[in-house]
């Protein structure tokens, strides 16, 4: 199957699928099935028991399909090959980021239980963190890019933190989180018997420029909906882990039955095969558009990973924990929401619109759009003013992406 250690993209096309149990087709048919026919009522108890726990699975045995809640092809084999890139045991796919993020939360936390969490994160996961989960009894502790580690345990201190969540890099501004430090404080704060766990959203770098698993995090989440989907044509999500932590997510996931459906694997099956050419040639777009912003007068300070000062913290981590300066870009115009606003309303190419990721270049208002949640003194702490702009980019050409913005900027008066 594997006789070279290919690399993931080689093997986004084919791994984990057997055409011989699908009439030969090359693809991996829609299993759009609720439920699957065992060949006997003795199939259909072992199939139970090994899907149940109630006995270990014998050396060659694969598990049995029994209903889609518990286990579809088209989900198994998704799963199968995202482990790929992020070099994962588990994986687990949801029908959205958010269900993602709520269930490993809902999984590890109890109440009583404190969670630290990095500052900012995406809108829904802050509503999550501070509505939701106050009202069972667990609270949230934010953290900075500016706090050292004394910092984040001097905030801890006394409380009984049970799970680090760290978004990096954070939306909207790609200010940067030590990976590293964080299990530093995840170990200090856990023991033997009750280990911290470090879980991070790694949306923004997708499963190709960053991978937290390798850097000391115990599970990594992705909305799906974003690089890995990446066409603005579905809303999924996913999460990973060693096979321990991930018998407890894809337990709950059972039970909450918040599994994504087949149609949804298979778009992201087809998805994935594109993910590095796609994911590349939106860094190199980006790139160039930020290039293009930095210089333009109407402009006042561009947020670029590939623009970090070089010696600064935030360009050690960068060099630490990335492979890419990313396809988000972001920048002040120079004025307010009014210029910001014009800038938007011109746009001819990019579309005004929430989201990332994907093969068309978007751009939004984060002060009055995805971060209007957001309370105004936290907006003015993490530098998400009226005249921030973000920007994702897209696989169209970078001339007409840079022609667009230029007349856009032209038409702020
Ligand atoms: C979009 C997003 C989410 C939520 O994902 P959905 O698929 O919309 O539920 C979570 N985290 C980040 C960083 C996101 O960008």
């Amino acid at each position: 199957m594997n006789p070279r250690n290919f690399h993931p993209e080689s093997l986004m096309m084919s791994y984990g699928y057997k055409p011989e149990l699908s009439e030969g087709a090359i693809k991996c048919p829609i299993f759009q099935t609720s439920t699957f026919v065992f060949k006997s009522a003795q199939e259909g108890k072992e199939f139970f028991e090994l899907a149940y726990g109630k006995r270990e699975k014998n050396p060659d045995e694969q598990p049995g399909l029994i209903y889609s809640r518990l286990n579809n092809p088209d989900l198994q084999i998704l799963e199968e090959r995202l482990c790929l890139w992020d070099g994962a045991e588990k994986c687990a796919v949801f029908e959205s980021g958010m269900s993602a993020i709520s269930t490993v939360l809902l999984e590890f936390l109890r109440p009583g239980d404190f969670l630290l969490y990095s500052m900012p994160v995406y809108g829904g996961t802050d509503h999550f963190i501070n509505k939701v989960l106050p009202q069972y009894g667990i609270k949230g502790i934010g953290f900075t890019p500016d706090d050292t580690k004394e910092d984040i345990l001097a905030k801890a201190e006394g409380k009984p933190v049970k799970l680090i969540y760290v978004e990096t890099p954070a939306n909207p501004t790609n200010a940067l989180f030590d990976l590293g430090l964080c299990r530093e404080v995840a170990d200090q704060l856990g023991n033997s018997d009750q280990q911290v766990y470090v879980v991070v959203d790694n949306t923004y770098m997708g499963p190709l420029w960053q991978h937290p698993l390798k850097l000391g995090a115990d599970l990594v989440m992705y909305s799906a909906t974003k690089y890995i989907g990446g066409h603005s044509d579905l809303i999924a999500g996913a999460v990973l882990g060693n096979a321990e932590l991930m018998k407890r997510v894809l337990t709950l996931r059972t039970f909450l039955g918040n599994m994504a459906g087949p149609w949804t694997g298979w778009l992201l099956m087809r998805s994935l095969e594109t993910l590095k050419v796609r994911m590349n040639q939106q860094a190199e777009n980006a790139s160039k558009v930020a290039d293009f912003l930095a210089q333009h007068p109407k402009v006042e300070k561009v947020y670029y990973l590939g623009h970090l000062e070089e010696g600064s913290s935030q360009y050690q981590i960068f060099k630490k924990q990335l492979s890419s300066a990313g396809a988000m870009v972001s920048f002040d115009i120079k004025g307010g929401e009014k210029e910001a606003f014009q800038f938007l309303d011109h746009l001819k190419l990019f579309h005004l619109a929430v989201s990332l990721g994907s093969t068309e270049s978007l751009a939004e208002h984060p002060a009055t759009m995805t971060h209007s949640d957001v309370s105004e003194e936290d907006r003015d702490k993490l530098g998400i003013s009226e005249k921030l702009v973000r920007l994702s980019i897209g696989v169209e050409n970078h001339e007409d992406l840079i022609w667009d913005i230029n007349q856009a900027l032209e038409k702020v008066s």
